[in-house]
């Protein structure tokens, strides 16, 4: 049995595991109770539909499609980061909230990133829906995790390594998760299988954290290697951690989500993470966002964290920075 058809095998037997691991599991049982409860229930539309999700002329945009899905656009490049359309995620997380992207109204993206392998980062289905014309990039160790989607290229990055092409930066950087695809594999993938992940591009720098708990050096140090611009930071899952608290090992909170902002020295903050996917918890999806709300009112950061609704586009450089046309090619 050759190496592929190993994990193939692998991604059949650990969700019927986990199925059957329910009863000694306890947030595998809540998933599992919760999505067969809600089969069926009607998915509330995303906030925005943005028509043309690339614009033609731009400095630098964001569009939240909900989750951990952004989109990211820099002049004439197009950044997509954890891409999740689909209606559950990995079968099990029932979906609150509609997509606010349409894959299906995307000419191109030049650079889809995803973070980890958790099913609702790494999503299958959604990255066949996607356009082919750019490249995937992976975190260390997902190469064995990953099938051919017929992307130009697709690329596993260690942390702190680069790819450097057309003007375009990307940098694999630290942050604090958890490995494995499904919750009970951790042991047969030792690998890290996590990442941030940093684009430089026409002297723009955003800083992705993917899922991340709060680390006290790794944001200082990625604050230190580059001057970031944007960060786009998780708040949620909800009801985890208290208002004062900076989260859990492997979920910050949103106080903590402004810690990895301050740490970073960015200049702006785009929250995700939160509102759009049912972990089996009963807590009101909106705690997250009315948790970081508390936080820009004390910190007086309400010009420089940008809630987003669920398909709402931000533009947050008006100009492009040189004379040339920012008209995507
Ligand atoms: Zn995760
Ligand atoms: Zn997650």
């Amino acid at each position: 049995m050759n190496h592929r058809t190993t994990n193939r095998l692998r991604l059949l037997i650990v969700p019927l595991l986990a199925i059957t691991m329910a009863g000694c599991s306890s947030w595998v049982q809540r998933i599992v109770t919760y999505s067969i409860e809600n089969f069926g229930e009607p998915i509330l539309p995303a906030d925005v539909r943005v028509i043309s999700p690339i614009l033609p002329y731009t400095g630098l945009a964001v569009l939240w499609g909900g989750h951990a899905t952004v989109m990211i656009q820099i002049e004439d490049k197009v950044f997509m980061t954890d891409p999740a359309f689909t209606k559950t995620v990995g079968m099990l997380l029932h979906r609150l909230v509609a997509p606010g992207i349409d894959p299906a109204a995307l000419a191109k993206v030049d650079y889809t990133l995803i973070s980890h392998l958790h099913f609702d980062h790494f999503s299958f289905g959604s990255l066949e829906m996607l356009p082919k014309n750019g490249k995937l990039l992976i975190p260390p160790g997902a190469a064995a995790y990953t099938p051919e989607f017929g992307f130009v290229e697709t690329i596993e990055l260690q942390t702190w390594e680069s790819i450097e092409e057309s003007g375009v930066r990307i940098t694999a950087v630290p942050v604090q998760h958890f490995s494995g695809r499904y919750g009970v594999d951790i042991p047969w993938h030792p690998e890290k299988g996590y990442t941030g992940w940093v684009i430089e591009y026409k002297g723009k720098t955003v800083f992705v954290a993917g899922d991340t708990g709060y680390h006290p050096e790794y944001f200082k140090e990625i604050g230190r290697r580059f001057s970031v611009d944007v960060a786009v930071v998780p708040i949620g899952p909800a009801g985890m951690g208290s208002a004062n608290s900076l989260g859990g090992r492997i979920h910050v909170s949103p106080r903590g989500a402004v810690q990895i902002f301050e740490d970073v020295g960015a200049k702006i903050m785009i929250p995700m993470h939160h509102r759009t996917l049912s972990y089996g918890s009963t807590a009101d999806p909106m705690i997250p966002q009315n948790l970081l709300q508390a936080v820009i009112d004390e910190k007086g950061y309400q010009d420089r964290i940008h809630i987003l609704a669920i398909g709402e586009r931000r533009v947050l450089m008006e100009e492009p920075s040189g004379q040339t046309s920012g008209t995507p090619q």
